[in-house]
């Protein structure tokens, strides 16, 4: 299906008229043997102009179609600005909490402090990393962050600059006076109906704002504190406290006892709305998580704490496997973190996707929702979600670490697996972030199904039933609590 409007028709008509008009005023008629040739390029121009119209009308098509699609968030780390300590808002606190501070970092800037961004000056930071953050105009951290910028402030200049990140910061500073305010409109706006969030910060926060939230709790410390657990959870504890009131046990002295712990956890995030768990450990062990037996972690546990490094490893590998026994019990699917790392300095192997291969043999009960494209193992990723029934593959994050990897895997992933099983996320702290995040997520799975339309591969009802599924039923059917009874879809 091509289709043709008034400007891409302009250079083919040009074409074919200097084409004609050789043929007509050449009285010898020498360049005839040319002319199958000529017919030949004139022809493609045609068809490619032609083809690339067709594309831009499409993707236009569909990027007005995603704007009407209400957009189920699967992954943030939203934070209230009054918990952050900063003096006020401007544009190099954004920066700082933003993605792109790893790249500005990377290019030989400053990572500022909280004391450096309450008393710093414009001109002192801008001289400190402004041309640093030059070098990073062409990363797709920039555009993204650029993005959310231009839509929530409607920054206009192709690159931020001294004198208009002056006007920006000023333009922040208003805005956050009623962050309340300012964060309703840039989540109405950017068409979002609501956001899973991971509080990492603080893992134990049940609470959140279910007008715009639904909770995701983090399993991280639950896994990474059991060697330690008998000197962590104490009645010092505020959580542990409660759980002592409520249970009448005063102590850890057993692995029984820690289990009756993290399932009273458990049980309270879903009491509190909670519709999946997440593992972001890659941060600080590996993500291959081997099945060691009940009897052998009663046993590490009695020793515990002071374990061995290779023994603590086995005691965590085995409260993960029970985390995924629950997660499907309670029904609920169990993100995990995979690939690239944030910031300036990990371990990259930690997070190989092929780790988690064989916990997916052994828990086909269990929903999993594989992160981040699993970059720089995009065909990996794709290939289990590929394999496994129960496993999601989510786009996450992947469009601001590499838009054109995002669409390659995305294009990838349509080719090998059915679309009800992807699924988009954001991934920042901060509203305007989200919102650049929510923009680079749409342009990725636009081009590449306009790509599609163009090649005649797609129709354009298809393409639109992708958006919604991308965007928004795909969460639905993916987290079974996002529909409960008692919740407002
Ligand atoms: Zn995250």
């Amino acid at each position: 299906m091509i289709h043709f409007d008034g400007v891409s028709l302009i250079t083919p008509i040009l074409y074919l008229y200097s084409y004609f008009s050789t043929f007509i005023s050449d009285e010898k008629m020498k360049r005839a043997k040319f002319l199958p040739l000529r017919f030949v390029v004139v022809a493609t121009l045609f068809i490619f102009c032609g083809c690339t119209a067709s594309r831009d009308k499409s993707y236009q098509q569909l990027m007005n179609y995603a704007e009407t699609v209400k957009v189920i968030n699967t992954h943030e780390h939203q934070r209230n600005p009054l918990d952050m300590g900063y003096k006020s808002y401007h544009f190099w606190v954004l920066l700082s909490n933003s993605y792109l501070n790893a790249d500005v970092v990377s290019a030989g800037g400053k990572s500022f402090t909280l004391e450096q961004l309450n008393t710093g000056t414009p001109d002192e930071f801008w001289a400190s990393n402004g041309e640093y953050l030059s070098f990073c105009s062409q990363t797709s951290y920039y555009g993204q962050f650029m993005e959310g910028i231009k839509k929530c402030y409607g920054y206009n200049e192709p690159a931020f600059t001294p004198e208009g990140i002056k006007t920006l910061s000023q333009q922040i500073e208003n805005s956050y006076h009623n962050y309340a305010a300012w964060f309703d409109s840039c989540f109405q706006q950017a068409g979002f109906e609501t956001m899973l969030i991971d509080q990492h910060w603080a893992p134990f926060n049940l609470e959140t704002d279910k007008t715009y939230f639904r909770l995701v709790f983090p399993v991280n410390l639950l896994v990474s504190n059991i060697g330690n657990a008998r000197q962590v959870y104490t009645q010092q504890h505020h959580t542990f406290k409660t759980f002592s009131e409520t249970t009448g046990i005063q102590q850890i002295n057993s692995l029984d006892d820690y289990l009756h712990f993290a399932d009273f956890m458990l049980q309270s995030a879903i009491k509190n709305g909670a519709v999946a768990l997440k593992n972001s450990m890659a941060y600080s062990r590996s993500i291959y998580y081997e099945n060691t037996p009940g009897e052998v972690a009663t046993e590490l546990f009695r020793k515990s704490p002071g374990l061995s490094s290779s023994e603590n490893k086995a005691l965590q590998d085995f409260m993960f496997h029970w985390f995924l026994r629950k997660a499907a019990e309670y029904e609920l699917p169990m993100q995990i973190h995979t690939g690239y790392l944030a910031g300036n300095g990990n371990r990259l192997e930690n997070g190989h996707p092929i780790h988690l291969n064989s916990l997916f043999l052994q828990h086909p009960e269990t929903r999993f929702d594989l992160f981040h494209g699993g970059f720089p193992w995009t065909g990996e990723f794709t290939a289990l979600g590929k394999m496994f029934p129960n496993v999601y593959l989510n786009l996450v994050w992947l469009p601001q670490i590499s838009k054109e990897r995002a669409k390659v895997t995305f294009n990838e992933m349509l080719d090998t697996m059915p679309y009800n099983k992807i699924l988009w996320g954001g991934d920042c702290h901060f509203i305007e972030e989200a919102v650049g995040s929510l923009e680079y997520g749409k342009q990725v799975v636009c081009e590449v199904l306009a790509e599609r339309i163009a090649k005649n591969e797609m129709d354009i009802t298809t393409a639109q039933k992708i958006i919604s599924a991308v965007f928004r039923e795909n969460a639905l059917q993916c987290f079974p609590r996002l529909l409960s009874k008692n919740q407002t879809y």
